[in-house]
């Protein structure tokens, strides 16, 4: 353990940032609240030191964000004035109280950055909202009103004199702002987890998919449903970390979304990251960048799981004892693929990666299996991304009411979910990381690496594709921002252009 304290932001006044014409969002006040109240009775909190929130300035807001939008966020000071400014924007909501926790949001993870490039604390935990990591430019969306993340990783480079900076994203949503924010500036290396569903999920588009276009932006498109903690762990012992020891970052900030986490309130549709996941992914980056680990809170909406998740990284960035975690014998279909993919990307600029690739495809050969055919995307979200551009340009966006809340019966079942893997918890056993033979021979691509690929990422995609051909068929009242009356009386008054269906056939009726 070190001699400094770990580090923390809490601050009430960001509770303030509360819908109030809409009772059903999901990013509402209390999951600040019982994060924190979970890591104070857990001890967690115990000798940290509290670093002092503090409402961030315009300049500082401006290293990330023009000054148009933060005109606008102070203009909001009526419901009426807020629910208005949504309706051309993606999945967001305000209140008069959204600039004032904005600001102290942002004025939290920079005073979190200063004290841990300061050496004052030991890694630390920033439990701020409204989260961050879908904004960009003038564009709020996504819950996220300005990026957290992305001011606070360019002030450590701007104003601290940090040369490097890793940013690691494991919300299951992409990280599609902070994106859009850093990918011109080499100093910053991203990560990004994120649900893809070939394309059939937000944000729909192809620019999230593991092609990237340069060396310093890693995604994860995850095409399948319920990748687990062994999962994503290998996949950074496969591509992130490599890349982190090669890239050298000084500061790690991690965009902590628990989304991801197993039974989050997508249940089976969702990722299955158990708790104690988290806590490796974070011990994992401290390894990279001791003492200078610093986890931002983003997504994350079942109570029940984002406490466990938080508390269980808080114990990762504290480098105390962790449950241990399964390394799968075979990462699981869909996500292997795209790590085949992604080593064939990037390993021309990664060196160790082209090293891995290659004893994989000599494994291939072993076997006296074909090599991996590269490449072999498919992508689904063109006609969705079409109807949601069309939707906000006309000022039809619905919001209210995006989806239905978790009722008791799936609160039951999330709940036995959870606490059955948290009964299994085996502190006893220490964990080992896995060697350079257990990573290769998770890799075998076969015919049943293929078919559970298939398997694990057509329902949800069907599940998707469904909705969207069921909104535009009229058979459902709203598809999130797309709103039944609204989207209908605008076509009757030719104001929209019918949208139609996404279909495997020409002759659909
Ligand atoms: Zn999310």
């Amino acid at each position: 353990m070190s001699s400094k304290p770990f580090g923390y932001v809490y601050d009430e006044r960001m509770l303030g940032h509360e819908c109030k014409y809409d009772s059903t969002m999901a990013e509402c006040p209390k999951r600040m609240k019982l994060i924190y109240e979970r890591i104070q009775a857990d001890k967690l909190f115990d000798g940290a030191l509290k670093i002092d929130a503090r409402e961030a300035e315009d300049a500082e807001i401006r290293l990330n964000h023009p000054q148009q939008l933060i005109d606008e966020i102070i203009s909001l000071n009526t419901n009426d004035k807020c629910e208005e400014y949504c309706k051309d924007k993606e999945i967001l909501w305000t209140c008069e109280n959204t600039n004032e926790a904005a600001r102290v949001a942002i004025g939290g993870c920079i005073e979190l950055v200063k004290a841990a490039v300061e050496d004052k604390i030991h890694n630390g935990f920033a439990i701020v909202r409204p989260p961050g990591h879908h904004s960009y430019g003038k564009v709020a969306q996504g819950y996220c009103i300005f990026n957290n993340v992305a001011i606070a990783a360019k002030y450590a480079i701007e104003k601290l004199g940090v040369k490097k900076v890793a940013i690691v994203d494991f919300d299951y949503h992409a990280g599609n702002g902070t994106y859009q924010s850093v990918k011109d500036e080499p100093r910053i290396h991203f990560t990004s987890f994120h649900g893809h569903h070939y394309g059939a999920f937000w944000p729909f588009s192809r620019e999230y998919d593991y092609a990237t276009n340069d060396p310093t932006t890693l995604f994860v498109p995850l095409n399948g449903a319920m990748n687990s903690e062994g999962d994503y762990v290998s996949v950074f012992h496969h591509v992130l970390l490599p890349m982190l020891k090669q890239f050298e970052p000084e500061l790690i900030l991690i965009s902590a979304g628990f989304d991801s986490g197993y039974y989050d309130i997508m249940m089976e549709f969702g990722q299955a990251v158990k708790a104690h996941g988290y806590g490796h992914m974070a011990r994992l980056l401290n390894q990279i960048c001791p003492g200078k680990t610093i986890a931002i809170l983003e997504g994350g909406y079942h109570p029940y799981n984002y406490t466990e998740c938080a508390s269980m990284m808080v114990r990762g960035l504290l480098n105390l004892p962790l449950p241990k975690i399964k390394i799968p014998s075979r990462i699981s279909g869909a996500l292997l693929e795209t790590m085949w993919n992604i080593l064939n990307h990037h390993s021309k600029w990664y060196p160790k990666l082209e090293e891995r690739l290659e004893l994989m495809e000599i494994q291939q050969k072993n076997f006296g299996l074909p090599p991996f055919v590269f490449n072999q995307t498919l992508f689904l979200g063109a006609k969705m991304r079409m109807m949601y551009d069309d939707v906000k340009k006309h000022r039809l966006v619905r919001t209210r009411e995006w989806f239905p809340e978790m009722n008791a019966e799936q609160i039951g079942i999330c709940k036995e979910k959870i606490d059955d893997y948290i009964k299994k918890y085996d502190f006893a056993t220490e964990h080992a990381d896995p060697n350079e033979e257990q990573l290769i021979s998770q890799c075998v691509w076969d015919e049943a690496s293929r078919s559970d690929a298939f398997m694990q990422a057509s329902p949800f995609a069907s599940c998707l594709i469904q909705e969207f051909n069921d909104f535009v068929a009229g058979k459902r009242e709203n598809m999130m921002i797309c709103d039944r009356e609204l989207y209908a009386e605008a076509v009757r008054n030719g104001v929209l252009d019918e949208h139609t269906p996404i279909t495997t056939t020409k002759n659909n009726h």
